[in-house]
């Protein structure tokens, strides 16, 4: 079968690989039907950052059909359609056991130590497996991923009823967060995103209004009010120390972007009006709340991905996701394109 190989930085590769045999007690035998690329694909791809076996098949964001189930295997029959769960978690740790496996002592993710999504077949334990509805195709599927990540950051978040909440960066994550609060949660959204298609291709499926970055045009889109309820989904410092500026006291900031290196902050400001800052990673059970979700919201996310792509593009897909601005937030992959 086909499947892409990541060996190293900057190296990914499209090859023939052998299909998985049987699965073992406790696993399930899966074909894919989509799968999306994720910004942490990529900044692994750049950075090696987080390499733990290579070469390996990237993607942990997939939909796909069960072909075959282990022994052990009480929830899924053949033919079930199931999304994986991104986190590759121990399940024994203090935290796994409290309900908080997005903080587990041994971390790793599906794709990357253990094979993922970017492949015609794959093989996960029933564990890391969610239902997925029939109902909806498979390139939507795929944002139940995403889509639990941005739920985790409103959790984290925890705006007041009906507060206005600006969302700092339009990239996947920061546009979903924008979509779920407004059309789900119902806030008032503010969206500070530099580059205008993107702005365009939000404002087809989310209600904001588009401020930049300083206090008179954030006044001048409140009416004067503060915002009390803020998310940085840009990993930029110099974002962050605007944010920490224009957040009015009693503030919360939730953070989602990954920052290169130390950001210094004006933590005087934070003391002083008592600004909280949380942060906000993967999901607990976020992702099953967005499959309940998507019925909701599936035509919503339709204008958000690409025309789906081919195994054999993923490479070309890295390349140029890492070089160029694009404009869809998620690039889908179809195996069988
Ligand atoms: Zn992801
Ligand atoms: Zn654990």
């Amino acid at each position: 079968m086909k499947a892409a190989r990541l060996y190293g930085i900057q190296d990914i590769r499209v090859e023939d690989v052998e299909t998985p045999s049987s699965p073992q007690a406790d696993e399930v035998k899966l074909k894919v039907l989509a799968a999306g690329i994720c910004g942490s694909d990529l900044h692994n791809y750049k950075t090696g950052q987080w390499f733990a076996r290579l070469p390996v098949t990237p993607g942990h964001e997939f939909c796909a059909e069960v072909v075959e189930v282990g022994k052990k295997v009480t929830r899924f029959k053949p033919g079930d359609w199931v999304a994986a769960d991104s986190r590759a978690n121990c399940g024994e740790c203090d935290f796994c056991k409290s309900g908080r496996g997005n903080l587990c002592r041994s971390m790793g993710f599906v794709g990357e130590v253990c094979e993922g999504g970017f492949a015609e077949m794959t093989v996960l334990p029933e564990k890391r497996l969610l239902a997925l509805p029939k109902s909806i195709p498979p390139e939507l599927l795929v944002l139940s991923e995403p889509l639990g990540v941005a739920l985790r950051v409103i959790h984290q978040l925890n705006p007041a009823e009906g507060a206005t909440v600006a969302v700092a960066g339009g990239g996947t994550i920061g546009g979903l967060v924008a979509l779920l609060l407004s059309e789900v949660f119902h806030h008032p959204v503010v969206m500070f995103e530099r580059n205008t298609q993107r702005k365009a291709l939000l404002h087809k499926v989310a209600s904001f209004q588009e401020a930049d970055l300083d206090r008179e045009s954030l006044q001048s889109v409140t009416e004067g009010n503060d915002v009390y309820y803020w998310v940085e989904a840009t990993g930029s410092g110099a974002v962050l120390q605007q944010l920490v500026s224009l957040a009015g006291s009693g503030s919360r900031i939730c953070l989602v972007g990954l920052f290169n290196g130390d950001v210094s902050l004006n933590v005087n400001r934070l003391v002083e009006a008592e600004i909280q800052i949380v942060g906000s990673s993967v999901f607990c059970d976020e992702q099953a709340e967005a499959i309940r979700l998507l019925p909701q919201l599936a035509e919503k996310l339709r204008p958000l991905i690409s025309k789906p792509i081919g195994l054999a593009d993923i490479p070309a897909a890295y390349q140029k996701l890492t070089t160029e601005q694009v404009d869809s937030l998620k690039t889908v992959i179809i195996p069988e394109v």
